[in-house]
Parts: structure tokens; C-alpha cells; sequence
């Protein structure tokens, strides 16, 4: 058997080093190594009483707290897998899940014991607890303990996480992330980034997205330093904490949009910042300026569920000079750039592949959907993505986007990400964000529609179009575009391009011009 690599292991061990050291701060209590072990401790007993065995799935729905973090140790002490199940799901969704994942146990946060509670009913089979249970803020009845349970032993390739995809080309899929993932993963980012034992980590990105918990959230918990976690993302209040201790976090680009629109952000310091990496989505380079001038390196990385997450990264050198790129592929990350159509590795710069990567922090595959694991997986074992990327003479990637959102205008290919990119510089305090989607047109089967969340002055298409002009070839120019007052969101706050299609066909007409 190979190394122990339980986090619950790694918890406690720490709490023989420090029992006093500060975990958890949830909002504004404070939590000991020392308690939340116990916390963990406790609940892992009453698992195993609740008949939970090794392999079981334990499943938490909630907002970020300290809960959510014990009920991850609790379910790794008896060698269980822990399923995060995100607050902004329907219980329509949640059902689904559920019944894709089976869990034994759900805890749930009181805040959702309402929306549950018909599916409480319906899935009466399974162990409900509050989630109160996984994190007392003391002990009302004062009773002596027995002291803390003694974690199973778990090797890497046991199964930690099911972890659920965005659902951005569809419904979400269950990626299974071994113990060996998640490690593999810490340590490449603790081998590029400036992370340290005492750090301080942001978690106010949702913890039931791979970045919210494996970014930087788990590494800090197991590593000695404190995890400041926010149920609910507030810029204001996000432009504080980042001004007032924290030393790392992991956020989307609208998030850190969002922070640089708060009037404070000006005169901001940032500089105690010393590791924040931006992913998700490709990040506007002028956003990315604007945070460099702050004295904050936003480092973009790539990465997706099932690479638990982050892939590659930029080096702070690059940030500005390489701004639209996701940099190197991290050290025990192999990625190659494949032909879609051939499958032959693409070599030379700038001609796009798609990108396939192989590494122990790749997952091995998809929750009961053995189809789904190989259709993702190249003959030669590794794994595809789906994304299109080009590489520089330096090895630096940049996304050109997905292949299932390829715009098809005449034969010509557009991806919408070359398109938002090179349309950036529109974004400021009237237009908030944009994305760029194809519609389907007589002419050239589709064309290209830039669609601009503004609260102000909706920029006419002249302009628009001329800006664009400058970056991308005539084709690829949006021929139309639409405001809206808010693009619609999936749960890990990337734009819903379903959801978009269907609010810009419902939307009236808008000048248009020809390809
Ligand atoms: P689904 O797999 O259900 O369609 P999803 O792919 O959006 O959803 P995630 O695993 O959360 O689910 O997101 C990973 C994807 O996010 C990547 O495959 C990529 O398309 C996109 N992405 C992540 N980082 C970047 C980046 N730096 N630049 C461009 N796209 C990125
Ligand atoms: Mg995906």
C-alpha cells in the first residue's frame, strides 16, 4: 500500500503540531484545528452509527462554511466519497444528481431546508442531517468525549470527490477525483505559486466548484494556515478581505470584474496578495492591467473539473506582455495539442489543436457514465478536453474556445472567444461584460452576434464592429449586437450559452449588417 493520503490524515496530524492554530474563520467565527477535528471527529461517528461504509457517497449542499469543510473530513475519516452539491441548483437539478450519485447521507444547510423539503420527502431513503451537526458552535450538553476517531488509511487512487461539472455544453457530469488527485494537484500549484504554510485563503468562490475547494481552499486547510470563507460573494466586501490578510484566493473573471467596479478598488492596496489565480473563462486583459496597477498578479490559469483544477498557468512576468494567455502547462501536467480531426499532434505555433493533458491529477473518469470516460479518452490514454488552444514559440497556450461552440459562418470558423477577446476593450463602467454566440442565418448557415451586459449607453454596431476590426479578420466581425441588463449564469458563474440563445432570439430586432 502506498502513502496515506487521507486529508483527514493530514488534518489531524496537524493538530498534533498546532491544536490552536486558526482553521476555519466561517463569516466571523473563528474556529481552532483543535474543534473542527473534533467537529469532524463527531460527525464521522455519527456516519459510521448511520451504517455510512468506505465507498459510500456523503453528500453536502450548502453555501461555503466551516461545515461544509468538516462534513469533506468527516466523510474522508470513514473513507467515504464526498459529493459537494451546489446551493444554486433547482431541486429539480439536485434530484437528478442525487439520483445519478446516490448518496448514503446529505447533510444540508438550514438555509435550503425549505427548497428540500419535498425532495426530502421523495428520497426518504436516504440519511438527511442538518448541517448544524457537522459544525456545533459548542457542545450543548457538555458530555465527556472518548476523543477523536483514527482516520481510514486512503491510498491515491481511492476515490475522494465526485465533483459536478458547470454543465456549460450540457448536463453536468460527475468527475471522480481520487486522493492522489487531489495532492497531485495541490502540489503543482504549491510548486508555482507563492503559497506558504500560514496562508490565508480566500474561499469565496463556491467550494462545490473544483476551484472553490482545491484551489487554494483544501491545500491551506491541510497545510497549517487559515481558511476565511464567505457564504456569499459581495465585491465590496471581497475588496476588504483582500486589503485585510488574505494571501491567496482562486476566482472568475467576473468576480474580480466585479471588485475592480467597487469605488475603493482605486486606491487599493493589494500587494498582500501574494498568489490569486483567475480561471473559468479568459480574462479580459485590461482587466488584468488594472489589478497589476493595484500591485495584484491575477495569474490565469486553465483547467476544468477534471483536472481537479488548474492545468497550466501564466508566470507573473508574462501577466501584461502575455494578457489573453493561460501560460505554461504546470510541472506534472503533460499537454499535447491534437488535430480534432485527425488526432495527430499539432506542433507547429499558432495552429490550433485541442487540447488533451495527462496527469496524476487528471481524473480517470466520469461517475457511472463508462461511455462518457471513453469518449474522453484518446487511444493512447490521455485525456481530451474539448477545448481549442494554440501554442506561442515560448509553449504558452491561449484558448480559442470549445469545439461544440465553433460558429460555423460560411465555412469560415469563428470561435467566440477570439471574438470577446478582441471586443475587450469595450468592457468599463457602461458595459459590463459580453459574449459573443453564433444564430442561425438563410445566408451563412450562422453568424456572428455580440451580446453586451450594459446598464448604460448601448455602443452602436459601427463601433463595435470597428474595434473588432483591428484584432480579427472581416468575417468573424459580430453583425449584430444586443444589450441585455444581465447575462444569464450558470452555477459556477459562467455565462449559460443555452440560456443566452434563448433570451437573444426572444429579444426585438436590432440593426444589423451583412457578413
Ligand atoms: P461542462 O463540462 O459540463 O460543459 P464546464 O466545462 O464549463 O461544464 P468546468 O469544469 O467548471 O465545467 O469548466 C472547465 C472549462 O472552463 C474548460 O474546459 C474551459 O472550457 C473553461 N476554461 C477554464 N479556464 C479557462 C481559461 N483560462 N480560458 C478559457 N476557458 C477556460
Ligand atoms: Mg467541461
Amino acid at each position: 500500500m502506498g502513502p496515506d493520503l487521507s486529508p483527514a490524515s493530514a488534518f489531524w496530524h496537524l493538530v498534533r503540531r498546532d491544536p490552536q492554530a486558526t482553521s476555519i474563520v466561517d463569516e466571523r467565527t473563528a474556529h481552532t484545528s483543535a474543534e473542527v477535528q473534533r467537529a469532524a471527529s463527531d460527525l464521522a461517528v455519527r456516519l459510521l452509527a448511520d451504517g455510512v461504509r468506505p465507498g459510500d457517497r456523503v453528500a453536502f449542499a450548502g453555501r461555503n462554511s466551516a461545515a461544509f469543510l468538516v462534513t469533506l473530513l468527516g466523510a474522508a475519516c470513514v473513507g467515504a466519497v464526498f459529493v459537494p452539491v451546489s446551493f444554486r441548483l433547482a431541486p429539480a437539478e439536485v434530484r437528478t444528481l442525487l439520483g445519478h450519485c446516490d448518496p448514503h447521507t446529505v447533510v444540508v444547510d438550514s438555509e435550503l431546508a425549505a427548497a428540500y423539503a419535498r425532495l426530502v420527502a421523495d428520497h426518504a431513503h436516504r440519511n438527511w442531517l442538518d448541517a448544524r451537526i457537522a459544525m456545533p458552535l459548542a457542545d450543548p450538553t457538555g458530555a465527556e468525549r472518548s476523543g477523536d476517531l483514527e482516520p481510514v488509511r486512503l491510498s491515491a487512487d481511492d476515490l475522494a470527490v465526485i465533483m459536478y461539472t458547470s454543465g456549460t455544453s450540457g448536463t453536468p457530469k460527475g468527475v471522480m477525483l481520487t486522493h492522489g488527485n487531489l495532492w497531485w494537484s495541490a502540489r503543482n500549484i504549491d510548486q508555482v505559486l507563492d503559497t506558504r504554510d500560514d496562508d490565508v485563503a480566500l474561499a469565496v468562490a463556491p467550494m462545490s466548484h473544483i476551484g472553490g475547494l482545491n484551489a487554494f481552499t483544501l491545500r491551506t486547510l491541510l497545510r497549517g494556515g487559515t481558511v476565511l470563507s464567505r457564504r456569499a460573494f459581495d465585491a465590496a466586501r471581497t475588496l476588504t478581505d483582500l486589503s485585510a490578510g488574505v494571501t491567496c484566493l482562486f476566482g472568475v473573471p467576473a468576480m474580480f470584474a466585479a471588485i475592480a467596479r467597487c469605488p475603493g478598488f482605486a486606491t487599493a492596496d493589494l500587494s498582500g496578495v501574494r498568489a490569486a489565480t483567475i480561471a473559468g473563462s479568459a480574462a479580459p486583459p485590461s482587466l488584468l492591467r488594472a489589478y497589476v496597477e493595484r500591485g495584484l498578479h491575477l495569474q490565469q490559469s486553465w483547467g476544468m473539473t477534471e483536472t481537479a483544477p488548474s492545468a497550466t498557468y501564466l508566470p507573473r512576468r508574462w501577466t501584461v506582455e502575455k494578457a489573453g494567455s493561460c501560460g505554461l502547462p504546470l510541472p506534472w501536467t503533460d499537454i499535447r495539442l491534437d488535430d480534432p480531426a485527425t488526432g495527430a499532434s499539432v506542433t507547429i505555433p499558432g495552429a490550433p489543436g485541442e487540447i488533451v493533458v495527462r496527469g496524476p491529477h487528471v481524473t480517470p473518469g466520469y461517475w457511472r457514465a463508462p461511455e462518457l470516460t471513453r469518449a474522453a479518452t484518446t487511444p493512447d490514454g490521455w485525456l481530451r478536453t474539448g477545448d481549442l488552444a494554440v501554442r506561442d514559440e515560448d509553449g504558452c497556450l491561449t484558448v480559442v474556445g470549445r469545439l461544440t461552440q465553433m460558429i460555423n459562418t460560411g465555412g469560415e470558423k469563428v470561435f467566440p472567444c477570439e471574438v470577446e477577446r478582441a471586443l475587450s476593450e469595450l468592457l468599463g463602467p457602461d458595459v459590463h461584460d459580453l459574449a459573443v454566440l453564433g444564430l442561425p442565418d438563410p445566408e451563412w448557415g450562422e453568424t456572428v452576434v455580440a451580446v453586451l451586459e450594459t446598464t448604460g449607453a448601448c455602443p452602436p454596431l459601427d463601433q463595435v464592429r470597428e474595434l473588432a476590426a483591428r484584432a480579427i479578420a472581416r468575417f468573424k466581425l459580430p453583425t449584430r449586437v444586443v444589450a441585455v441588463a444581465e447575462l444569464p449564469r450558470n452555477a459556477t458563474g459562467k455565462i449559460d450559452r443555452a440560456a443566452l440563445r434563448a433570451l437573444v432570439e426572444s429579444t426585438p430586432e436590432c440593426p444589423r449588417v451583412e457578413r
